[in-house]
């Protein structure tokens, strides 16, 4: 058991990026702090069962590759589109800022494999919803969607409706 550490500081504001009017929520200070980054990891998985983690692009991939190898579990990549060297499917949906589409490899997952999905910041929810999508599309099922942070005020969570939501911090 370690020392249990208030990270939330270590999350920083960054005003008008990407965009003016957007406050950012910049986790690079809580990546480069050993004690934090290694205690969110562990709280982001605590307590639940899977077989696969699902990592979004980008920064849900930093948080989640070492979900994995801490739970003995694999590791499967949500890219952007045209990302990824194999048959993909696709969702398409908003963003907080813009639209996207993301892929996921179509044989990423063994029929009815339990998926954790990790991802930084859960805002509107276009991403995760999207996410869940794609890993119910491959065949696996969604036991649980872990953020390191959500923006409550953006209601993301009503988009993933009947799934475990786990936000490590709300504001
Ligand atoms: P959503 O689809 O929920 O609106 O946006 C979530 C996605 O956008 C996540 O992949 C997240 O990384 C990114 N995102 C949106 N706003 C922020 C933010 O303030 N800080 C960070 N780090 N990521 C954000």
């Amino acid at each position: 058991v370690g020392v249990v550490t208030d990270w939330s500081a270590l999350i920083r504001d960054i005003p008008d990026y990407p965009k003016p009017g957007i406050l950012f929520k910049d986790i690079t200070p809580l990546l480069a702090d050993h004690a934090a980054f290694t205690q969110v990891v562990d709280e982001l998985a605590d307590g639940l069962v899977f077989d696969k983690v699902v990592g979004i692009e980008a920064r849900g991939f930093i948080l989640a590759a070492p979900v994995a190898y801490r739970s003995g579990a694999g590791f499967v990549p949500v890219r952007k589109a045209g990302k990824l060297p194999a048959a993909t499917l696709e969702a398409s949906y908003d963003l907080e800022y813009g639209s996207a589409t993301i892929e996921v490899h179509a044989d990423a997952f063994a029929p009815g494999e339990r998926v954790l999905i990790v991802d930084d910041v859960l805002a509107t929810g276009g991403t995760a919803e999207a996410t869940v999508e794609l890993v119910r599309r491959a065949g696996a099922e969604v036991t649980a969607v872990s953020f390191l942070m959500e923006l409550s005020f953006l209601s993301g969570r009503d988009r993933l409706p009947g799934l475990e939501v786990r936000a490590l911090l709300s504001v």
